[in-house]
């Protein structure tokens, strides 16, 4: 259990102070027997939030010895928060904690790139980019959705069975995500977590927060979960762009060992014949990945 009872300052208004009731343990009676159980991560803050509690004390101390700086004090203080929060909307920053924009050097996959595929399962697209993985004999990392494990329960297991990985992309994938606190916050975690675990047996070990975007409160939370967090090399934004030939070139340009990609099964949009722009640049993608003799892992196989 990482203790956080030690105020940092203060973060978009709200004390970072976390208490066991905030952030509840995971109860599963299934877990201690899947595969990457271990200990907790330790958590320290890391240095912009150790800066941004100085900028604090500073600014309350100076406003205190010459009440006339007041206004240089506020600047300040207002010019940290806006700091903080840029760092949470940029997905992938590694100021708020460590975050996978890339295989880990060290990882000992030679000639990898994850393919991550994100906000399913979903009944019509899902299957199919089952069978245009299994063509090409490829593995990827699902990055599901809880209430849509829950709901396609039978696809998630599929999924699983067929030697993919399915990691945590909270509960709801609410878009308010990056603005809850961090009860809320680990209540998305924990729940997403725990219905994955319940119906694929697996536990996920990576999570990845809705459209990138998070908050200081994460990577306490994230520690406590045994979670890594995971962003991406490089997206095709193809939950907005129909331009199947777009979403392939952002993706497939200058391919390199240790990429992580991002493509949707969730959401997807649809090209000008209707079809889900996945099925249209998966297959080329996997082409092209081969012809540069570059292998398609999951993440867990980096670990
Ligand atoms: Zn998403």
């Amino acid at each position: 259990m990482v203790n956080l009872g030690t105020p940092l300052g203060e973060f978009f208004g709200l004390a970072l102070r976390m208490t066991h009731q905030d952030a509840p343990e995971p109860d599963s009676p299934q877990q201690g027997n899947n595969d990457g159980e271990g200990a907790s991560r330790p958590w320290s803050p890391l240095p912009l939030l150790y800066a941004s509690a100085a900028v604090h004390v500073g600014a309350a101390a100076a406003a205190l010895a010459r009440p006339h700086v007041w206004p240089w004090a506020l600047g300040a203080v207002a010019a940290n928060h806006l700091s903080v929060a840029a760092a949470g909307l940029w997905p992938r920053s590694q100021l708020l904690g460590p975050n996978w924009s890339r295989l880990p050097a060290h990882s000992g996959v030679a000639a990898g790139v994850a393919i991550t595929i994100d906000d399913g399962p979903d009944p019509d697209v899902t299957p199919q980019v089952l069978s245009q993985l299994a063509e090409h004999r490829a593995h990827a990392t699902f990055f599901c959705v809880g209430v849509r494990v829950e709901r396609y329960s039978d696809l998630a297991r599929e999924i699983v069975s067929r030697g993919h990985h399915i990691e945590n992309h909270s509960h709801r994938h609410r878009h308010n995500f990056s603005l809850l606190g961090p009860g809320g916050m680990a209540a998305e975690i924990s729940r997403a977590q725990d219905s994955i675990l319940q119906v694929t047996g697996s536990r996920p070990q990576f999570f990845r927060a809705p459209a990138g975007l998070r908050n200081p409160f994460l990577d306490p939370i994230l520690a406590r979960l045994q979670l890594r967090l995971a962003s991406w090399t490089r997206r095709g934004f193809d939950t907005v762009n129909a331009n199947a030939d777009t979403v392939y070139r952002r993706l497939a340009n200058s391919l390199q060992d240790g990429d992580i990609l991002l493509l949707h099964d969730g959401n997807a949009a649809r090209s000008s014949n209707g079809k889900p722009v996945i099925l249209e640049v998966l297959p080329r993608l996997l082409d092209a990945l081969a012809a540069k003799r570059l292998r398609p892992v999951t993440l867990r196989s980096a670990l």
